[in-house]
């Protein structure tokens, strides 16, 4: 019996995702620039994704940009975003606690001359919205928060960004990356008050291989890829029409699931928190009360990687951090500033709107177990 608990590395694509994608591979393999009947069944089902993934973030469908993954998406909203701004300033906003897929691009924006600041999370993980006010400038041309941290869980402070850089006048563009927030919080670009948002398709229940970047209407930004004038000239490249299909048919359920989905996890993530007091009591939580699906927590003085493999010898996969560091202590975790016995000890828990207690049971039975069989090999 396998208990994944790891759903904010991915999730299992759902059954009526893997059915679109293979009719759209299968029955409407179409090309949607073909003027003839396949192509424009192809253009059509694409209009129609568009139209359900851009219902279930809730904006309009000529604002959502189909992309291949969130990493391309905070790649382009970065990389557009200072290129907008160029003739205003320099200067970007963002946190230490950001994926690495905005880090990445703003510290290659920072290589070319710009100026970041980076601003620190407290010991829980959260940002205080008056250091995102007192960070802006008026050469500040891009703030980048994102919604749900990956790690912790904690929601950063968006909506008072976008009201501190329209209080103050500041020309800077506001980027969101909500892979972790789409359909785990609800929100709406326009209820952020952002400009662009990123969001991927893997960590809802879609396949890998797909994403999209919100674009406010009206906001005119540089293309990422020149070519035949696909997603409105902007992202040119044949649609990945059967990725596109999967990720329509996993936001259409994620949408109508989404207030039961978040019930569940808010129960099940406390649920998980007793039985850990019970089963492993010098377990910490290191934060709690954020997004639903996340729960960090440490064994101080075990190796979370030792922890994840002995885990996964007993059927329960869980992350020592954010699966895209492997092997390198998460920049996440030691910007909150943990003493190491918690930091080496740090193991993520997530969890999707199936996850059950049946799966929290085996984690805390196997982390009970490890706690017997490994304590004599570590200091
Ligand atoms: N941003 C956050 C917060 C993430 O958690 C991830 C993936 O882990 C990404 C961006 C990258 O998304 P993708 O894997 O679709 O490139």
């Amino acid at each position: 019996m396998e208990h994944y608990l790891d759903n904010a590395a991915t999730t299992q694509v759902s059954q009526a995702a893997a059915e679109a994608a293979l009719a759209a591979m299968r029955e409407g393999f179409g090309n949607p620039s073909s003027g003839y009947a396949l192509g424009r069944q192809a253009k059509d089902a694409l209009n129609s994704a568009r139209a359900d993934v851009s219902a279930a973030l809730g904006c309009a469908p000529d604002e959502l940009f189909f992309t291949s993954c969130g990493t391309e998406g905070d790649n382009w909203a970065i990389h557009a975003a200072a290129a907008y701004g160029k003739r205003q300033g320099k200067h970007i906003v963002t946190s230490l606690i950001e994926h690495a897929a905005v880090l990445e691009p703003v510290k290659a924006l920072e290589r070319e001359g710009y100026e970041v600041t980076y601003l620190k999370p407290d010991k829980s993980g959260l940002i205080d919205s008056k250091a995102v006010e007192a960070a802006l400038r008026p050469d500040t041309v891009l703030v980048s928060l994102m919604l749900v941290n990956n790690e912790l869980g904690t929601l950063l402070p968006v909506r008072k960004a976008a009201d501190a850089i329209r209080r103050i006048g500041c020309p800077a563009l506001l980027h969101t990356d909500a892979v972790q927030g789409f359909l785990k919080v609800p929100f709406t670009p326009k209820e952020l008050g952002a400009d662009l948002v990123t969001i991927s398709g893997h960590k809802i229940h879609a396949p890998k291989g797909v994403g999209a970047l919100y674009i406010r209407k009206g906001l005119k930004l540089s293309p990422l890829l020149r070519g035949g004038g696909q997603e409105n000239g902007l992202r040119s490249g044949t649609e990945a029409t059967a990725q596109i299909a999967a990720f329509a048919a996993a936001c259409r359920e994620g949408k109508a699931r989404l207030a039961g989905d978040i019930a569940c996890m808010t129960a099940l993530r406390a649920y998980a928190v007793k039985r850990l007091r019970e089963a492993v009591p010098e377990a910490v939580v290191l934060t709690e009360g954020g997004a639903p699906h996340i729960l960090p927590i440490s064994l101080p003085n075990y190796k979370s990687e030792v922890l994840v493999r002995f885990l996964s010898d007993r059927g329960v996969y869980v992350s020592s951090g954010s699966a895209c560091h492997r092997g390198k202590p998460s920049h996440v975790y030691a910007a909150l500033g943990l003493p190491k016995q918690l930091l080496d000890g740090v193991l993520r828990v997530s969890f999707c709107g199936g996850s059950t207690e049946d799966d929290v049971n085996a984690l805390c039975a196997a982390l009970a177990e490890a706690k017997q069989a490994l304590f004599p090999t570590l200091s």
